[in-house]
């Protein structure tokens, strides 16, 4: 093992990276956490984690080489600088901060720490967002024009912390900033509009159903919508190109392109067809000799290359994947989520 970690918040999230990165990271030990609750702690010291009494003990901790951060959101930053100042190389949860200031503020620490500060962004793994990116990098149905992309519940309300403003709750911080990163990473063009609505249905402070949709410089619009009340669920992805459709069902990665066949114009009747939509021309459906049915690529994907990453930086042999810059725009964009919402208009701009 050639480096030690430490994990501050050993919730949900927290225990995940510790299991995960102990069994799948052999470069890497977990020494210890820092939780303010006692079951938490009492948690990590049964399973022979050291429990660090406070920040300070943590920061001077000279054989801690890295920490993950995975408390409520209100907390990252300032714990993030006082990391990097103690000279420790970050890694913190999504969303990375509650808005840009504070990123802008972490950024300015990291800088003159020279520590590497990175965000756990670790839906750019998923082996639907891999099976999509391959499609457009492809070009297998030419140019894609509209994506949309869904993730779709039924409990209602955010689940603790996530309903309470304090603590940077709201489903667009909680999973937006997932869906949004996803955006911005397979479109590699400016975000020139941003248009919301969010819906405060089921919790007192905090959206919890949303709809965001990007216009991008390139042509490409993009939908992104989270629901907590959906009965009956729309594709996870659902992807519009010039010579074609590709579907993903769901986590599963169920699903398929269709595709226009290269003499897809091969004649058919220009006659009026007689639908169930009553007589037309444009809205008939094409005939199924001028299309194929192929089934999605095959992928292979695995989040551990996200701490693969880090350990890599450590040691100056790779750059960075996940990139504070990227996180910023990504803090951009939300806040135009916001301020469209407040306003109740698509909001231009070039970010
Ligand atoms: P959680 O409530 O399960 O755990 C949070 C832990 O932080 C708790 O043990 C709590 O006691 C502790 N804590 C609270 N305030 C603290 C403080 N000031 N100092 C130290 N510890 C403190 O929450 P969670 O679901 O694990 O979420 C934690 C973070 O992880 C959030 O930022 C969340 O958005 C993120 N998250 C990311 C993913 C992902 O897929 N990347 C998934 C879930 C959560």
């Amino acid at each position: 093992m050639k480096y030690k970690m430490a994990i501050i918040g050993y919730g949900g999230m927290g225990s995940w990276h510790a299991e995960n990165v102990s069994s799948r990271i052999p470069d890497i030990t977990v020494k210890g956490i820092l939780d303010i609750q006692q079951s938490a702690c009492e948690k990590a010291a049964g399973l022979n984690l050291y429990v660090y009494s406070d920040l300070k003990e943590l920061l001077a901790d000279s054989e801690i080489d890295l920490v993950t951060i995975a408390t409520p959101n209100n907390f990252h930053k300032d714990y993030a600088i006082a990391l990097l100042q103690a000279g420790k190389n970050v890694i913190c949860e999504k969303p990375v901060t509650m808005n840009v200031q504070e990123l802008e503020e972490i950024m300015e620490a990291a800088e003159s720490s020279g520590k590497i500060f990175s965000i756990h962004q670790n839906r750019r793994w998923d082996k639907d967002f891999v099976i999509v990116k391959n499609i457009l990098e492809q070009e297998t149905l030419g140019k894609p024009y509209f994506i949309e992309s869904r993730v779709q519940g039924s409990r209602r309300a955010m689940y603790g912390w996530r309903g309470h403003k304090v603590n940077g709750g709201g489903m667009v911080l909680d999973w937006g900033v997932h869906l949004l990163d996803q955006f911005l990473t397979l479109i590699d063009s400016p975000v020139v509009s941003v248009q919301a609505h969010l819906f405060n249905l089921y919790s007192d402070e905090v959206e919890d159903n949303i709809k965001i949709l990007l216009r991008f410089q390139n042509g490409v619009s993009a939908l992104c919508e989270m629901s907590t009340n959906c009965l009956i669920n729309n594709p996870r992805w659902h992807i519009s190109c010039t010579d074609g459709t590709a579907v993903i069902e769901d986590w599963s990665c169920k699903g398929k392109l269709v595709k226009l066949k290269a003499d897809s114009e091969m004649a058919w009747s220009e006659d009026i067809v007689y639908t169930e939509a009553g007589p037309t021309r444009t809205m008939a459906p094409r005939p199924e000799y001028t299309t194929e049915v192929l089934a999605l690529p095959d992928v292979t994907t695995d989040w551990s290359d996200y701490y693969q990453n880090i350990v890599a930086v450590m040691e100056g042999r790779e750059a960075l994947i996940v990139k504070p810059e990227q996180a910023l725009r990504v803090m951009k964009v939300i806040e135009k989520v916001f301020e469209s919402e407040d306003s109740g208009k698509g909001i231009r701009c070039l970010i």
